[in-house]
């Protein structure tokens, strides 16, 4: 049994065996020559801004890696979530189901197209969206009527379901597509930290009907800003990508518009930069899953810490690595946040919760036990890929 001195040392010393001496952020970006390359011929070609060579070469290089038929890059993923759940139908007064362990950006998403978001417990085996609370929740709580399903308490319609793969880690998404089926749900993959994740062979965001990447500047790949819409039906892809452009009618010189638009394209020179990042993927890919490797060796001798490790059927590209900690250590977690940042060793406590934050403190919810646990639980540590 640790006492707390020698745990925080030890978890110190667990780090600095895999990560060495000097000061680590949580994630920073790895740039090259072939970054510089590709903007420097960007800025030559003149097109930086929303139309260009690059943007197309992008979307393509997504698509192929995910293995979806169409891609729309967007100035962010926040953008790509907003596009998405608009393509699919979410309007005003609609509700809409996801996580309340996630980054904010969901639920704001979800309130930029006039809708509610209620918030589902997360199961503290894989860190996502708990899928039999959620079951629990959608039998007793909800009604189909005429293949609309109605919440009950509110008597509004629920249109679709948010599931957010956590740090990489899939979903069970073959349960939830169940479920989602059953309840006539739409499925929105945030997969804005799945960039390189796979869930039984399909990459995360392919499985749905639509899903989204971000590529924000502490992503596993960055573009600056940005994010991108995936899906393969092809309707929902045009719908998309005419409302990205300002819903602009295509003609040769005329300028028009059709409906409310968004100015949510991604500009050539963030696609410049994202199509050297693309083919750095895979090596990045391989450097974060030998780093989780590294940290579940080192935390080995440390009963009470354990490292967290993708479950079967996913294959994580660990984009932010885990700490979890034992219940009988749980009050440390102030402490080794304090004593690594002081160290400069970057770590973090999970996000506060959504229904915990008092703009969203109204929104409905399930029971939270799962969520809450993992949240005095979790620490992310130092996961750049080039740590090793
Ligand atoms: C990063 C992130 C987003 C989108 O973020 P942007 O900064 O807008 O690109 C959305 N959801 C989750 C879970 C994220 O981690």
């Amino acid at each position: 049994m640790n006492n707390t001195p020698s745990l925080i040392t030890d978890v110190i010393s667990a780090i600095r065996s895999v990560v060495g001496e000097g000061t680590f952020a949580l994630h920073e970006p790895s740039f090259s020559v072939l970054e510089q390359k590709y903007l420097i011929d960007c800025l030559n070609s003149g097109y930086v801004s929303s139309v260009g060579a690059y943007v197309d070469k992008f979307e393509r290089l997504i698509a192929e890696y995910t293995g979806v038929r169409h891609v729309i890059a967007t100035v962010n993923g926040t953008s790509a979530l907003h596009l998405a759940l608009l393509g699919v139908g979410v309007s005003k007064q609609d509700e809409v189901l996801m996580p309340s362990l996630t980054f904010a950006a969901t639920a704001n998403a979800v309130i930029y197209c006039g809708a509610y978001p209620i918030f589902v417990d997360s199961s503290p085996l894989n860190f996502n969206i708990d899928l039999i609370i959620l079951e629990e929740w959608l039998k007793t709580n909800t009604t189909l009527e005429d293949s609309h399903l109605i919440n009950i308490n509110s008597g509004r319609r629920i249109k679709a379901i948010i599931p957010m793969h956590t740090f990489g880690h899939s979903c069970e998404m073959d349960l939830l597509l169940q479920i989602a089926k059953k309840y006539h749900l739409e499925v929105v993959e945030d997969a804005a930290e799945g960039l390189g994740s796979f869930y039984k062979e399909r990459h995360v965001g392919s499985i749905g009907i639509v899903g989204v990447l971000s590529f924000n500047g502490n992503k596993i790949i960055t573009t600056g800003g940005g994010g991108a819409i995936l899906t393969n039906d092809d309707l929902l892809a045009k719908k998309i990508r005419h409302l990205s452009t300002t819903a602009r009618i295509k003609h040769p010189w005329e300028v028009a518009h059709d409906q409310v638009g968004f100015n949510y394209r991604m500009p050539n020179l963030n696609a410049a930069l994202g199509c050297a990042q693309i083919e750095r993927l895979e090596d990045f890919r391989v450097a974060k899953r030998k780093l989780n490797d590294a940290y579940t060796m080192a935390f080995k001798n440390i009963d009470s810490i354990r490292i967290y490790c993708e479950p079967s059927n996913c294959s994580s590209n660990y984009w932010l690595q885990s700490m979890i900690l034992s219940e009988q250590v749980l009050d440390k977690k102030e402490l080794l946040l304090k004593e690594t940042n002081a160290l400069g060793i970057s770590t973090r406590p999970l996000w506060k919760l959504m229904h915990k934050l008092k703009h969203f403190s109204n929104y409905q919810k399930t029971s939270m036990d799962g969520a809450e646990l993992l949240e005095k639980s979790v620490i992310n540590i130092p996961s750049s890929p080039h740590l090793l």
